[in-house]
């Protein structure tokens, strides 16, 4: 079953690499790097690897992103550089996610380069949580010069890109390995311990910290309401994706994995994750996959890449079709009733996974002061300094600001964050000198 979850888009080779890097015009005006949410310099570093300077085009990688080899797999490259390059104009951009991924998991196999560390003197930083948001604030400010100490809930670090995206999308040593580059900056991770819960916000910022982020994602899935969303079988998307990230990890047996071969599965939803629970599903052994979707075809939210990829598979679709109700027996689901455009069904159906968005747990607002969310539970943070929450000294990013976006989306705003932080603690170490 493991060998299912193999990575499907295979890497470049060298020579392909090249060749690909040599197909770049190295535009005056580079709209690959107007469509490119951190503003890469994606000319800059595909011209060295045309050169084949690999170290020279990675040191150019650096200075904008921490996770390379994690975005060149899972960014949406088709909305963003290589959507707005030149040559999509003729449905053949330069392969730039390739690119960049090739570049990163050459850099960590050939153990390329080794930063210059800066004395850590300008202050110490906790950071709440390790998805992208929180791995890119711990990076940039590592770099530039702070002690920063991250604390994860799970027992590993890396928030989605461990527990959620599946490892055919993006294998788990590689977010492993990424990580690894982070620590090497000096940066020390604490895993299994939950902020709200071990220690709160207010107990960091009197013990020993100078600022706090919080970089907490959304980790309460939202969920329907219908008869029968209770019933046994029933349960959400996001679950599925990590209890089968924890299988493949050999941390918990198959039989805890909710799905038993040989299942019709209905997903609710058809975003990303609706995708990759599809997707898993079918690489657990599922008979059947049906999406179900109240809009059409067009409005679907998933990446165009994903839902080809996942009806390439084998995963069926039913179309402006609502879910009305989970029918049970025995406290355990038999079926569905879904209104379609040919009226209502009654489908039969093992198991149900829900794929409707997810919104920020509340246990570390709820357990420190004056950290104010809207109403749908966001944090509220400013634009100077930015990313600092309505609590002096606390900051927040990524998900738990915005509502689900991208992991490149998370990285932008934790860059920005991480100025914002630099200069708060700067400000304050100032004022009391
Ligand atoms: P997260 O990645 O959610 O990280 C938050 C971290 O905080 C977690 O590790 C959590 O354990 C930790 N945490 C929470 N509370 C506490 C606490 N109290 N104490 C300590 N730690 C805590 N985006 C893409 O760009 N491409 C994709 O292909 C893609 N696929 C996706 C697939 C799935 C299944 C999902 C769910 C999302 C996907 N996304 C994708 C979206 C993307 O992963 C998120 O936008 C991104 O991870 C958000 O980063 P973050 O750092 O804000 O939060």
């Amino acid at each position: 079953m493991k060998n299912n979850f193999a990575e499907i888009n295979v890497s470049f080779t060298t020579q392909e690499a090249i060749d690909e890097a040599k197909r770049c015009l190295n535009c005056k005006n580079p709209l690959c790097m107007q469509g490119c949410p951190i503003e890469h310099n994606i000319p800059g570093f595909i011209n060295q690897l045309s050169m084949g300077n690999i170290g020279a085009a990675m040191q150019i990688i650096n200075e904008k992103s921490n996770l390379p080899a994690i975005c060149g797999r899972v960014c949406p490259h088709e909305k963003q550089c290589e959507g707005h390059c030149i040559l999509n104009k003729r449905n053949n951009p330069v392969k730039v996610g390739k690119l960049e991924r090739f570049i990163a998991d050459f850099d960590s196999n050939m153990n390329l380069i080794k930063e210059r560390l800066k004395p850590k003197t300008r202050g110490k930083v906790a950071v709440v949580g390790s998805g992208p948001a929180g791995l890119t604030v711990a990076g940039d400010l590592a770099r530039e010069g702070f002690n920063v100490m991250v604390f994860e809930g799970q027992k590993e670090p890396g928030g989605v890109l461990m527990y959620g995206i599946p490892e055919y999308r993006l294998p788990k040593d590689i977010v492993r390995r990424e990580i690894k580059k982070i620590e090497a900056l000096g940066v020390t991770f604490v895993n299994d311990f939950l902020v709200g819960e071990k220690m709160t916000v207010d107990q960091m910022l009197e013990r020993e910290f100078d600022a706090v982020f919080i970089g907490s994602g959304t980790s309460v899935p939202k969920t329907l309401d219908i008869p029968g969303i209770t019933l046994y079988r029933v349960s959400q998307s996001s679950y599925f994706l990590r209890m089968v990230n924890l299988y493949n990890n050999g941390d918990i047996s198959r039989i805890a994995v909710p799905l038993i071969e040989g299942e019709n599965i209905a997903v609710i939803g058809a975003g990303n994750v609706a995708m990759d629970a599809a997707r898993t599903a079918l690489r657990m052994g599922a008979k059947s996959v049906s999406v179900i979707y109240r809009g059409v075809e067009e409005e679907i939210p998933a990446l165009k890449t994903e839902y080809n990829e996942a009806v390439e598979e084998g995963v069926q679709f039913l179309w402006q079709s609502r879910t009305v109700e989970c029918i049970g027996e025995n406290n355990t689901l038999k079926a569905i009733r879904v209104e379609t455009p040919e009226g209502e069904k009654i489908i039969p159906m093992d198991r149900v996974f829900i794929s409707i968005g997810s919104k920020p747990a509340n246990r570390i607002v709820s357990t420190s002061l004056g950290i104010e969310v809207n109403e749908n539970g966001y944090v509220i943070t400013k634009d100077y300094p930015y990313g600092m929450t309505t609590r002096k000294g606390v900051f927040a990013g990524g998900d738990v600001v915005h509502t689900p976006q991208t992991v490149v989306l998370a990285m932008r705003e934790a860059k920005q964050v991480a100025k914002g932080i630099a200069q708060y603690v700067d400000a304050v170490k100032l004022l009391n000198s």
